[in-house]
């Protein structure tokens, strides 16, 4: 059995928006044409592929277009028509083929499972193609008012590849009448008498039409391509101290706290602030506070904490990471942190766009002992927990 695919790709797509025909344009770096012809060729039993394409496009294909050397590449023009751009496809197919996948150039997710489907209806019937069920109630409407129904049993939302023995859909393209258009591939194979399998398409197989469709097909790829690695957690510790000096009052977690000394340091010597930012940097292994902004840089004295805190929240999401937990322990035996631990929590689950159960701030003294318990100065823990999906 071989199994060659005919991608239709003379189209203009000029509902999609853009400078270029919207098959030309890229998705994620790679162009939406590559990436049909990637899910294509994914299944084993595809031999070859022909392209049919504006004649206008050849500089545009061959721009957008790698298929690796193993697989047979032809490229040949497009008609006027649809029909008359996938007979000029058919036309250059080589004999040996003994099956056509008919696809559209713009249905990049068509999943192998499909063309085991199709290939399999294709053992006791000469065309097979994917469909959906229609599942919304179908209405009428005229002048913005519904005026009817319409019973939506035995009705099916058409894809592609549409899958025909060759020699049955040259036939039947030959003889479909000339100036009549077809709907697909499927209404010429039917005026012709043939059967035509109804195999279960998928919800990712849809076709890239309006300018929006471009956003939905970079997530569903990105949801593709997640699947073949594992989920990315991270977790990431930070510690760090900072001395009393003369003052009165402390900044811990962005919450002001009357106290009889200050904290000294180079911005607002927020501790328990900057233990939670190199924990996040720590969960991206990227270093700390220290190598962001350094302390020989004039700009960041004196700088509010919260400058190093988004910076780390905007690195992560940057990076495709979510935070999804991060929890502060402060090391005191004055002030006591617990009438403001929520006041802390609610400032770093603002600062950080999580929501408050996300965000943990606690304390703890150190029995008197040491440096925090001889009140010379705080120290701060924090971890934070990174996932990308
Ligand atoms: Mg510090």
């Amino acid at each position: 059995m071989t199994v060659w695919a005919l991608i239709v790709a003379a189209g203009r797509g000029s509902r999609a928006g853009g400078d270029i025909p919207k098959q030309y344009q890229k998705i994620e770096g790679v162009s939406l044409l590559q990436h049909t012809s990637n899910a294509i060729a994914s299944h084993s039993e595809i031999s070859g592929f022909v392209y049919v394409i504006n004649p206008d496009d050849r500089a545009l294909f061959d721009a957008a277009v790698k298929m690796p050397p193993d697989l047979a590449v032809c490229v040949v023009s497009g008609g006027a028509t649809r029909d008359a751009s996938v007979r000029a496809g058919l036309a250059a197919l080589p004999d040996t083929a003994q099956i056509v996948m008919i696809h559209d150039a713009a249905r990049p997710f068509a999943r192998a499972e499909i063309l085991d489907r199709l290939l399999s209806a294709l053992q006791t019937h000469p065309c097979a193609a994917p469909a959906l069920p229609v599942v919304d109630a179908l209405w009428k409407g005229a002048d913005g008012l519904v005026c009817g129904t319409q019973d939506r049993s035995g009705l099916y939302r058409a894809q592609t590849p549409q899958t025909f023995r060759l020699a049955e859909i040259r036939a039947a393209h030959a003889a479909w009448p000339e100036g009549e258009s077809a709907a697909d591939d499927v209404e010429v194979a039917r005026r012709f008498g043939l059967d035509v399998a109804i195999v279960a398409g998928d919800e990712d197989n849809f076709k890239v039409t309006h300018p929006a469709d471009f956003t939905r097909a970079a997530q569903t790829l990105r949801q593709w391509q997640a699947k073949d690695k594992p989920m990315d957690f991270r977790t990431g510790q930070g510690f760090d101290v900072h001395a009393f000096e003369a003052g009165d009052h402390v900044t811990l977690c962005g919450v002001k706290i009357l106290h009889s000394q200050s904290l000294k340091g180079h911005s607002d010597a927020d501790v328990a602030m900057h233990a939670v930012t190199d924990a996040i940097y720590g969960a991206l292994a990227d270093g700390d506070i220290g190598q962001h902004f350094p302390p020989s840089d004039p700009q960041w004295k004196g700088a509010a904490s919260e400058i190093f805190l988004r910076h780390a929240v905007d690195l992560a999401a940057s990076r495709g990471f979510t935070i999804t937990h991060t929890d502060c322990t402060i090391i005191c035996e004055r002030p006591k942190i617990g009438p403001h631990a929520l006041a802390m929590r609610e400032e770093m689950a603002r600062l950080m766009g999580l929501d408050l159960d996300r965000v943990s701030v606690k304390a703890t003294t150190s029995e008197k002992l040491g440096f925090t318990g001889r009140e010379e100065g705080i120290a701060a823990l924090a971890t934070a927990s990174l996932v990308k999906l």
